[in-house]
């Protein structure tokens, strides 16, 4: 038996990441960047208002401005000036009107204020913006014109309400990496940079195929001794949550020609590989194993692992094969340990495997040696995550266990008990 760790850095080492294209923008969300992301300019593009207000000179409305000039220079210690100053009020004459979008032309001069909305450029000569609900300015219903003059109580400071240009970026700075899923937020950034079409890479395509004679679609009217195909809704899905794409192959039939056709047809499809499920072990109509060897190659290890101890790997007709256990949970086991990493390296992640958690064993744990993966449910206890296994027995059929579970807890290789109260690593689902 090989370990985990073993089988899936053999099966890694056969996969590099996929070709890049070109894609626009909108159609970039949970893609992977294939390039590093260099802001061409500053962002704030340009001095701009925070506030629907008044855009001012923070000198003019100290105690030196021009319009209201106290005998005593106004200093942080010196409260009188600042309380008196703040008592008169402070007017300016309002010279300009600059709504968003537009490219102020007015230079402020002293004792001079331009009514200014958010997100609009700032005036040259104008350092500060003076919020609307801080003047005397009332009626701010949309349409209104700006007042001829503006009357407030209020120190303003340079800078105040002002996004300056470049403050949250620099033209030059690498801001996002290759190798990063975008997320919704990613993608707004880049239209802010002006970035509409983005290198990713090409989502990885995989050939999804269950095998076993016993399998009935979903639909099929029930017949003794058979049973519905589930791993290929499973399987299905975990692929997509990955970021690739499914190739539905269907069902194999334990008979060669029908496993011939099924890879057959994926090669065909130029599949970046195949994903199969049941099959692969000694049974006598395991048919997959003698199709793969007879155009390619097979590796087929026992994994020192629970469940999912039969694993085959293997090339047909150069196209890689994957051959997860048949049983349900295995088959799900199988995807998370070894095909979503081959997933995350296919499509450029930078780290493509699931995190892990460390969660505290509620009670005693009893493993056999094997790497486990145990369902279990998790709480919170006064701020600290702990599991204990689902009710249901751990049986490698029993999907509802899975369904119930909240986290698979990871049983090192070689620890045959886990003691209550000790820290397990845990993958949360
Ligand atoms: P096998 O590896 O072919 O011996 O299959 C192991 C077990 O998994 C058997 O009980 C199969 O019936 C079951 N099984 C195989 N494929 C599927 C599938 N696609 N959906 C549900 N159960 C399956
Ligand atoms: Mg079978």
């Amino acid at each position: 038996m090989i370990s985990v760790n073993e089988a899936r850095e053999r099966i890694l080492s056969h996969f590099q990441p996929a070709a890049i294209e070109s894609l626009a923008l909108i159609a970039c969300a949970n893609r992977v960047l294939a390039v590093d992301i260099t802001a061409a300019h500053d962002l704030p593009l340009f001095d701009n208002s925070a506030m629907d207000g008044f855009a001012v000179c923070a000198d003019d409305t100290s105690a030196s401005g021009t319009t209201l000039r106290h005998a005593e220079p106004r200093s942080v210690s010196n409260r009188q000036a600042t309380t008196l100053q703040q008592a008169q009020g402070i007017t300016l004459s309002v010279v300009a009107d600059i709504p968003a979008g537009s490219a102020p032309t007015v230079t402020l001069a002293k004792g001079e204020a331009a009514r200014i909305m958010t997100g609009a450029q700032l005036p040259a000569g104008a350092n500060a913006v003076i919020p609307v609900e801080d003047t005397d300015f009332n009626n701010r219903e949309a349409g209104i014109p700006a007042p001829k003059t503006i009357s407030f109580a209020k120190i303003v400071k340079t800078g105040d309400n002002v996004r300056r240009r470049g403050m949250d970026i620099q033209a030059g700075a690498v801001i996002l990496s290759k190798g990063r899923t975008l997320k919704p937020q990613d993608l707004g950034l880049l239209a802010m940079l002006g970035i509409g079409n983005v290198q990713v890479y090409k989502k990885p395509r995989v050939g999804l195929l269950s095998s076993g004679d016993e399998l009935l679609d979903v639909d099929a009217p029930l017949e003794s001794g058979k049973i519905r195909d589930s791993n290929s809704y499973t399987l299905a899905a975990l692929i997509e949550s990955a970021g690739a794409e499914v190739l539905r192959l269907g069902v194999a039939q334990d008979a060669r020609e029908s496993v011939e056709a099924l890879l057959q047809k994926a090669v065909h499809e130029d599949a970046d590989f195949i994903l199969s499920s049941a099959g692969v072990s000694v049974g006598s109509f395991d048919f997959i194993k003698t199709v793969i060897e007879s155009k390619g190659r097979l590796d087929f290890w026992r994994v020192n692992m629970r469940p999912g101890k039969p694993l085959a790997f293997g090339e047909y007709l150069d196209k890689p094969v994957i051959g997860l256990p048949g049983n349900p949970v295995s088959a799900f086991v199988g995807f998370e340990i070894f095909v979503r990493p081959v997933l995350g390296r296919l499509s450029g992640k930078l780290d493509g495997s699931r995190r892990t958690v460390y969660v505290r064993s509620e009670k005693e744990i009893e493993s056999d040696g094997r790497e486990s993966y145990l369902r279990a449910k998790i709480r919170e206890e006064n701020g600290v995550l702990t599991a204990g296994l689902t009710t249901s027995h751990q049986g490698s059929g029993n999907l509802l266990s899975l369904v119930q579970a909240d986290a698979l807890l990871i049983i090192p290789a070689g620890v045959k008990c886990v003691p209550a109260g000790q820290e397990v690593e845990a993958y949360l689902l």
